[in-house]
């Protein structure tokens, strides 16, 4: 089945097809002309003049260029001829004497020449072509075309877009810094001792640019760029999915070094066992030839995929072992500073008024992603125009910005600032905690800029090194801070959300851990009721496997101790706020402000109030 690779090539086939039809409207001007004209004698001037004096020119109409007219030739037949109009003052005079009908015209000819030579023969051959598209895409739905006209791979020649295009989003560019030097010369890499990479998986909510970041890295290295959304690759039949990989495999070969983009990969990749009750055979063969592609080429022929996904969990983790899309990208949501990045980069593209002020605007879209900000100027813009100023003013913004809100707001996906500021207290809650209890891993950066679809914001911790020993004491501490998000919450609001949900789960986790597995427990004391399951002792997995070896009344004592020492940690972190309550407050705010905050921010934040 070659159909596909036909479909990579059709553009040129297509450009071919465009060439002949061109050189097919020429000629047919030229017949148009050749026999139109030929019945037309053109005579110069001066002849012109003389059969008038003759008598032998009938009629004749005068337009600015040119003068049409009757003349009987010497045979005593009637023919029409065109001379050039030249400047003669006597001409009507003339005309008059010898009694030709003459007649002015004023409309000159090329609207015409347009209507004939050129709009019609095209507006015919338009007709044919479409026809013949309809034909062909008639037959795609049949058994032996399909494929051919709805399998849209694009092939972007080395497309211009460039890492300045892309606003924000540091850190996921420097990780691909690398890709870009591996594409610019794959051997020399190799020489150079680098491994091959051979899948980048960028992961994000839609629209933060994961498409123009992949077509970026294209751009900068100067190669091909080929992209492909995985919901294409799916159809009725079954076969063509995996051929289609096959295919585009084939091709991305021949063009190395280059870049294949498949986006929405979750189309093709879902875990195969998420649902197993209706499963897609045409979905598991198409996934099963992608890893196999991906796993027979070399990797020094500088093939490069790219794939992009908002869901990850839902990958089949086969997709993401080594050798395949080993390598993940976070491309996050904006944050201000990336958003008024955003801001800047599309308004170079229109004309901005001075009392624009770029910051406000960022602050005043919190949540909204590069694709949101590019509708948001693009509409300013439309405003603008439809009001006739001469460039975009700040009002302008302000609308778009409302009816871009206004639009995210019926779909869900804007939260309200009540929400946030929740957020903000909850996260500023872990962040005072981990900081103040020494057994916590330090604070990294708390941020309330809004990840995938649960997470509403996160404190991140570093371990400080690694470490195969916790006393009960760390612990402990490790708890309480996860606990500090409610905590804070209910200080605060005197009420809590469902947002800590996997805060709770996963300090249950280690509690129960520090009662069942280490026997740390002063009640249930040296007795391990479970035993530690492989893998971090953090995880959840094979919790009370042997249950079988504990009674029902030890089952209630792990249950009553878990509660104990949850409650105590709660008690503790509340504590602790309460203390610090004016950090905390003037934590909240100045992350309400900023929507990301860094280790050292916390640091003056917190050992400011100390000195007071
Ligand atoms: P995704 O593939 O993640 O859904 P896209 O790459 O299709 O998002 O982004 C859609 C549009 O949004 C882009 O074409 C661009 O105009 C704009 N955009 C998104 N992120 C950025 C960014 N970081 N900088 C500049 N423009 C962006
Ligand atoms: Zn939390």
């Amino acid at each position: 089945m070659d159909n596909e690779n036909r479909q990579i090539k059709g553009f040129n086939n297509f450009s071919k097809f465009i060439v002949f039809y061109i050189l097919l409207a020429f000629f047919m001007i030229y017949l148009y002309q050749y026999f139109f004209k030929a019945q037309t004698t053109e005579i110069p001037y001066s002849q012109f003049k003389s059969l008038v004096e003759h008598d032998r020119v009938k009629s004749c109409t005068i337009s600015d260029k040119y003068i049409h007219g009757i003349y009987i030739d010497k045979d005593g037949r009637k023919r029409q001829f065109v001379t050039v109009l030249v400047n003669d003052p006597e001409l009507v005079k003339v005309l008059e004497k010898h009694h030709v009908k003459f007649s002015g015209k004023v409309t000159n000819t090329w609207l015409t020449n347009l209507i004939f030579g050129w709009i019609l023969p095209f507006g015919f051959l338009f007709f044919i072509w479409w026809l013949m598209t309809r034909k062909m895409r008639g037959t795609s739905g049949g058994l032996f075309g399909f494929g051919k006209s709805r399998f849209r791979v694009y092939l972007n020649e080395k497309p211009d877009v460039k890492f300045s295009d892309v606003a924000g989003a540091e850190e996921a560019k420097q990780e691909i810094q690398e890709i870009v030097d591996y594409l610019k010369d794959p051997e020399r890499y190799q020489r150079l001792g680098g491994r091959a990479p051979k899948g980048v998986l960028l992961v994000g909510a839609p629209g933060v640019g994961k498409t123009l970041f992949a077509k970026a890295t294209a751009g900068e290295a100067g190669v091909p760029f080929i992209s492909i959304s995985g919901s294409e690759f799916i159809e009725m039949f079954v076969g063509v999915g995996a051929s289609r990989v096959r295919d585009l495999f084939n091709e991305a070969k021949k063009l190395s070094p280059c870049i294949v983009f498949i986006d929405e990969i979750d189309a093709i990749g879902k875990s195969r066992a998420v649902n197993s009750l209706t499963s897609n055979d045409e979905r598991e063969q198409t996934l099963n030839q992608l890893l196999a592609e991906m796993d027979g080429f070399d990797s020094s022929k500088g093939v490069i995929i790219m794939a992009a996904t908002n869901r990850p969990e839902i990958l089949d983790p086969a997709l993401l072992r080594p050798g395949r899309f080993d390598r993940q990208i976070i491309v996050d949501k904006p944050d201000l500073k990336g958003r008024e990045e955003i801001f800047k980069v599309h308004m170079k593209k229109i004309k901005v008024a001075p009392d624009v002020d770029v910051k406000k605007l960022a602050q005043m879209t919190p949540g909204l992603v590069g694709a949101d900000i590019a509708n948001i100027v693009n509409e300013a813009a439309l405003l603008a125009a439809r009001e006739n100023r001469d460039a975009v003013y700040m009002e302008h913004f302000e609308e778009a910005i409302e009816r871009q809100i206004a639009g995210l707001k019926k779909k869900n996906k804007v939260i309200s600032k009540e929400e946030k500021e929740r957020v903000a207290y909850h996260e500023c809650g872990h962040a005072i905690c981990a900081y103040v209890l020494p057994g916590a891993d330090p604070v990294h950066k708390i941020s309330i800029v809004p990840r995938g679809l649960s997470a509403l914001g996160y404190t991140q911790q570093l371990p400080t090194d690694e470490r195969y020993l916790m006393t009960k004491e760390e612990m402990l501490d490790k708890v309480t801070t996860l606990l500090g998000g409610r905590a804070a919450e209910e200080i605060v609001f005197g009420s809590v959300s469902t947002g800590a949900q996997n805060d709770l789960s996963r300090a249950t986790d280690i509690v129960r851990a520090i009662v069942t597995q280490f026997g740390m427990d002063e009640k249930l004391g040296l007795v391990v009721v479970e035993q530690q399951s492989g893998g971090h002792f953090l995880t959840s997995e094979g919790i009370l496997t042997k249950g079988d070896r504990v009674s029902e009344k030890t089952k209630q004592l792990i249950d009553e101790e878990i509660a104990k020492i949850m409650n105590s940690c709660y008690v503790r972190a509340k504590d602790i706020l309460r203390e610090n309550k004016e950090k905390l407050d003037k934590l909240a705010s100045e992350l309400l402000k900023k929507e990301v905050i860094n280790e050292e921010e916390l640091k003056k934040i917190m050992e400011d109030r100390n000195g007071d």
